[in-house]
């Protein structure tokens, strides 16, 4: 097996990391299960950032596995594990999808979580230094992180332990599979009794969707990614979800979004939506970009699936793209300054 070829960095991957990174793909456990099983395909599901390394990965199991085996990769989207690839799960006797914490078990299905190998604690010192209260002012923290880190999560706690706080930490609902994990959707493990939260992870959208969801909370964002200590404000972002359910107040036609992919599901919202709107129309996808609406012309859209699509994404679309809870505060039935951020809690 080579190892330089499946473990490397993903700094021109699109995650643009400034830490070099490296990966366990966990390929022995790959083949245990390929020959438990007696498979004779394996289909290998990769998020984003790391499907450029798809291939190599294919090829070192390709030099452990029998010579019948065949190992194909899948080429649809993957931004989590709501989102795996059904079709080819079906078609193949050992499944892996890389990446992400199982958010429902199958005994198909093998997760591969991919651990980052980047050190946290510099970053959590940083954080402490400039942005948590101290213990003597205030001892107690939350603390949550992604699921790339969740394998220092205990030795984060007993750090901050060591530092006189007081670390409050749970584990979420059913879509969540750790203590103190965060997902883009769900931020139930922040549901403590702390005033101030510290996030531990890459990027400024898990902890901004936290802060909206925990108004109450200071919630300092440790990045050790691209090694900035931040805190979560929520303000621009709210600006842009009142100017998108402003623009959308206007609209006669909507386009409501079910998105068919195994864990972004939400058939009764969306069901709802139409059945009380004559000028509301299902439809039906799975990966939502704006060139796949562009021939629809509503005037705006409700979107049921991932709310990241929303909220991160939401911009991109030429028409509104609300919430369900938007979409209420838009025809009259609840007020903009109820607006919360959009949550999912169920698996499948
Ligand atoms: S639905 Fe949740 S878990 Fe799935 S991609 Fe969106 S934010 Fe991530």
């Amino acid at each position: 097996m080579s190892q330089e070829r499946t473990d490397g960095d993903l700094r021109n991957t699109g995650l643009s990391l400034k830490h070099d990174r490296e990966w366990d793909y966990e390929l022995d456990r790959i083949v245990d299960a390929v020959n438990e099983r007696d498979a004779e395909t394996v289909g290998l599901q990769f998020p984003e950032g790391l499907k450029r390394r798809g291939p190599a990965v294919a090829d070192d199991l390709r030099e452990l596995l029998p010579e019948n085996v065949q190992v194909m990769i899948s080429g649809q989207p993957c931004y989590g594990a709501c989102d795996l690839d059904t079709y080819m799960m079906r078609r193949t006797d050992v499944f892996v999808h890389f990446g992400h914490s199982p958010m429902k078990e199958s005994e198909k299905i093998i997760y591969v979580p991919l651990f980052s190998n980047v050190d946290v604690f510099p970053i959590m010192e940083q954080a402490r230094e400039e942005e948590l209260a101290a213990p003597e002012a205030d001892p107690d923290v939350g603390l949550v992180t992604t699921a790339q880190h969740m394998n220092k999560f205990d030795e984060m706690k007993t750090w901050l332990e060591e530092r006189g706080y007081d670390v409050h930490t749970r584990k979420g609902d059913d879509r969540l599979t750790h203590e103190g994990q965060v997902l883009g959707c769900n931020y139930a493990s922040a549901d403590v009794d702390a005033d101030q939260m510290l996030y531990v992870g890459g990027g400024k959208f898990h902890p901004l969707g936290l802060a909206m969801e925990h108004p109450e909370k200071n919630v300092v964002i440790a990045d050790p990614v691209n090694n900035v200590v931040t805190v979560a404000d929520t303000e621009k972002f709210m600006k842009q979800r009142y100017a998108s359910v402003h623009k959308a107040m206007d609209a006669e036609r909507w386009g409501v979004i079910f998105c068919t992919k195994i864990g972004q599901g939400r058939w009764d919202e969306a069901q709802e939506i139409v059945e009380n709107n004559d000028n509301a129309y299902l439809i039906t996808m799975d990966e939502v970009t704006p060139d796949r609406l562009t021939n629809f012309g509503m005037d705006a859209y409700v979107n049921t699936g991932c709310p990241r699509i929303t909220t991160d994404d939401g911009p991109q679309f030429k028409q509104p793209m609300l919430t369900p809870q938007e979409y209420r505060i838009a025809i009259g039935e609840e007020d903009l300054d109820q607006l919360e951020f959009d949550t999912f809690h169920d698996t499948w």
